[in-house]
């Protein structure tokens, strides 16, 4: 078959052959980024269902608008309110999980051979994404306090990008957070030379002992033009479910028309059971108390895995300990006369019965081979503890 041009941009993600490797009986995975489902909250979601479905089931079950069902934008609205940005209903879309927001900016900003800048590393499905659209994408250095926004602003200087694509709080896979002061110079950045920022934030609420600095999006009523300059993709995937597949976009009016014609011939709307699902469960009042569960949890996971992680591996492994999110992100620093290459460590590693995910891949160009992801986030602390110290056999 003759394949359309753009598909010559992308090529399956090693992450996901690596994931074929892991039906292997008895492996204790650290590799993927699921959030625990037995921390879901199931007995909320099913009263939500069950409330929906009974109270207003002819809605519900039909067609519904493009732009998401109303309820919930306004749920989400409020729910933005709560974290400190203004947004009105009509200033957002609902999207089939923050993913498809991410296609859909893909699809209205970028034409083949655009420039985009993102955080190295960043989320791999974005590289991707904004690559099928022809991106040539150009990664800006971070550190623990997130992007070194001096390099930033020469590589915008330079570059003249499209867009800039961050994820300022506990990154995939970078766990790190961008400062205040920082996320303060990123929105001034964008005003001074006219650049659209996009702000992933699918884990800012997945913070440990406290909450990550404002978004850019709460920050831009300080800074003034820059909710001009700024996309946001929120969802609910870390913090509900999923397999929802509820997400939304917050974006400048004409961005956001043009977001919601693609989505038309893109999937119609976002499921309105499941957005009536999510809209219904943020009035019932649980979502705090479900969120300090898992805060509680990933933090306790978080923990455990670092000092098993020193126990087994001691200064061969270099890493931040993350405040939130669900990743460890480390360095294998090639001490005690080993190899510092990730991708043959991993390979070792699932002989020994354990899997991480190596680096390499969330690196548009450059990869730094010693880098490395764990996630923290679906195995529990005996997982945790017996997973590092296969790790340790393994080194
Ligand atoms: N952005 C980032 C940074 C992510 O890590 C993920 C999921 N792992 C997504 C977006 C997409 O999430 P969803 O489509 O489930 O909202």
């Amino acid at each position: 078959m003759q394949f359309a041009d753009r598909l010559q941009n992308v090529e399956t993600s090693a992450i996901r052959e690596l994931f074929k490797l892991l039906g292997k009986p008895g492996i204790i995975s650290f590799a993927g980024g699921f959030p625990d489902p037995g921390l879901f909250d199931v007995e909320g979601i099913a009263m939500a269902s069950q409330a929906v479905l009974s109270a207003n089931p002819g809605p519900v079950l039909q067609y519904g608008a493009t732009e998401g069902y109303q309820p919930l934008r306004e749920g989400i609205s409020d729910f933005m309110a709560a974290k400190g940005a203004e947004v009105e209903p009509s200033g957002l879309i609902v999207t089939t999980g923050s993913q498809q927001a991410l296609d859909l900016i893909g699809k209205t900003m970028i034409s083949p051979g655009d420039k985009v800048i993102v955080e190295a590393p960043t989320f791999l499905a974005t590289i991707q994404c904004f690559r099928l659209y022809g991106a040539h994408i150009i990664g800006a250095p971070i550190d623990a306090n997130g992007v070194d926004v001096d390099r930033l602003e020469q590589l915008i200087v330079e570059h003249k990008p499209k867009l800039v694509y961050l994820v300022p709080s506990f990154g995939n896979p970078s766990g790190a957070t961008l400062t205040l002061e920082r996320r303060k110079r990123v929105l001034e950045i964008a005003v001074r030379t006219g650049t659209l920022v996009v702000e992933d934030d699918p884990y800012g609420e997945l913070y440990f002992d406290q909450a990550p600095p404002p978004s850019l999006l709460a920050l831009s009523a300080h800074v003034p033009g820059s909710r001009d300059c700024l996309a946001y993709c929120g969802s609910f995937s870390k913090i509900l479910s999923p397999g929802l597949r509820v997400g939304w976009l917050i974006a400048p009016p004409q961005l956001l028309a043009n977001a919601t014609m693609c989505k038309q011939f893109s999937d119609a709307h976002t499921s309105n059971l499941t957005q009536a699902i999510c809209a219904h469960y943020l009035t019932l009042s649980r979502l705090d108390a479900t969120l300090d569960v898992v805060r509680a949890t990933y933090a306790e996971r978080a923990r455990v895995m670092a000092q098993a992680l020193t126990r087994a591996l001691g200064d061969a492994l270099a890493f931040d300990a993350p405040q939130g999110g669900m990743f460890f992100w480390a360095r294998l620093t090639g001490a005690q006369g080993q190899s510092a290459n990730a991708a043959e460590f991993s390979k070792r590693a699932i002989a020994h019965g354990v899997a991480f995910v190596p680096g390499a891949p969330f690196f548009a160009h450059d990869p730094d081979l010693s880098s490395l992801r764990l996630s923290f986030a679906t195995a529990d602390v005996a997982r945790i503890e017996e997973g590092i110290a296969r790790l340790g056999q393994a080194f």
